[in-house]
């Protein structure tokens, strides 16, 4: 069992689960409101949960470039300022002894014990976003964060 944020787990009751997409676009949206406060606009270079999360979590215009289909965000400020985050493929990768059991589990072919085993590598994914600083879960992007 993970311990999250309260906010967090709203966003996941509404998604219908805790996935590690879901968990990227709620931190993006935690830079985003520092970043962008309550103005702004998000071009997502994705396409994933993590859109789920970020449309629930502010107001701001969400463009949607899914061309590339990583994990990059321009959070682009009302004063044209632009702030690129991109999370590293090792995070978002989520490792081929997952997608396999995901792959037996979508054909009905997995035993509990692979259900279990296919849950607990999702968490592991979970807790690896949640417990990466800023700096690490967003190493590729341009880091220009304000401080205000
Ligand atoms: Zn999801």
């Amino acid at each position: 069992m993970i311990l999250v944020d309260l906010e967090l787990k709203t966003l996941a009751d509404r998604h219908g689960y805790l996935c590690p997409d879901l968990v990227i676009g709620w931190r993006v949206g935690l830079v985003a409101r520092r970043y962008l406060g309550t103005r702004g606009t998000i071009t997502a270079e994705c396409l994933s949960c993590a859109l789920d999360a970020l449309k629930a979590m502010g107001p701001w215009e969400i463009n949607l470039d899914p061309i590339k289909g990583r994990h990059i965000y321009h959070l682009i400020s009302d004063k044209r300022q632009e702030l690129v985050l991109e999370v590293p493929l090792y995070l978002v990768w989520p490792g081929g002894e997952l997608i396999e059991l995901e792959r037996q589990i979508s054909r009905c072919e997995a035993s509990p014990n692979e259900i279990a085993a296919y849950h607990s590598l999702i968490d592991r994914q979970v807790s690896r976003i949640l417990t990466a600083s800023d700096v690490d879960l967003f190493s590729q992007g341009e880091l220009v964060f304000s401080q205000d």
